[in-house]
């Protein structure tokens, strides 16, 4: 458990060309949810779910982190037990950026990553696509799916999550609309909070944070850097 909790959403991988879920021009502007990211969509709609997720994994092979990832990925670096980073992103800008596997965690899921339906085994594919992996599950012959967490689905690491919310005494928000998790809510379970958005989202109440930065992650990250130094170097 740590005392500064970083948690991330899509707006930090904006600015490295990942879409955000959103906004205008967003992702989900093109695709139906219901398609491509509900419970039960391997069902109904397998061969789409898997090309939605195989365009996804390539589409991420040649974007690089930013600076919010890279100075994110230092801080963990330097502070280790005192800070926590959690991101939403499915993404691998934070591990780009030097973090390794056990320095952040995925709360919905890897893109990188297939999941066994039956065993639930978990094989890291880099950028293939699902197919030209394996078309069963090389352990138990199942199907594979992409190891996202979809809506409707359980998030397993959510216990992280709130094992991190109920320890923590900074939390840190960075490019999430608040659509998904309640950081508001999180805000008011911690003592000190930052919000980084590019703008005002309905879905958060930023009266609830001590300091709140509409900007680009990459212009706020060093000021917020500097916050979370100056809390963790005077408690
Ligand atoms: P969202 O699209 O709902 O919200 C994005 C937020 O980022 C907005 O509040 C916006 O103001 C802010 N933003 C945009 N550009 C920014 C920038 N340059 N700097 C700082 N903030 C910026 O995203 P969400 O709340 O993360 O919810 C989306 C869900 O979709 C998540 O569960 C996530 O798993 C998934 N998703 C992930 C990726 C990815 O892995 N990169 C991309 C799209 C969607």
């Amino acid at each position: 458990m740590s005392k500064v909790l970083i948690l991330s959403g899509a707006g930090i991988s904006a600015e490295s060309g990942i879409s955000t879920f959103r906004e205008a021009d967003g992702l989900w502007e093109k695709h139906r949810i219901e398609d491509v990211c509900t419970a039960g969509c391997l069902d109904t709609n397998e061969e789409g779910t898997k090309k939605f997720y195989d365009a996804r994994r390539s589409d991420v092979e040649d974007k690089k982190p930013n600076y919010a990832h890279q100075v994110i990925a230092e801080l963990k670096q330097k502070y280790p037990d005192d800070i926590s980073v959690l991101t939403q992103n499915v993404d691998d800008l934070f591990e780009k950026a030097g973090m390794k596997d056990s320095e952040i965690v995925h709360l919905h899921g890897f893109l990188r990553e297939l999941r066994c339906r039956e065993c639930e085994e978990i094989f890291d594919v880099a950028y293939q696509s699902q197919d030209s992996f394996a078309t069963q599950c090389p352990s138990c012959g199942a199907k594979l799916r992409p190891n996202i967490v979809f809506f409707g689905e359980a998030a397993p690491k959510y216990q992280m999550l709130t094992q991190e919310l109920n320890s923590c005494e900074l939390i840190v928000i960075i490019g999430t609309s608040g659509n998904v998790l309640d950081v508001t809510y999180f805000a008011q379970l911690t003592e000190h909070s930052i919000l980084n958005n590019l703008e005002p989202s309905n879905a958060i109440d930023d009266s609830y944070f001590t300091k709140v930065y509409y900007a680009k992650a990459t212009q706020a990250i060093a000021e917020i850097a500097e916050y979370i130094e100056d809390f963790l170097e005077n408690e």
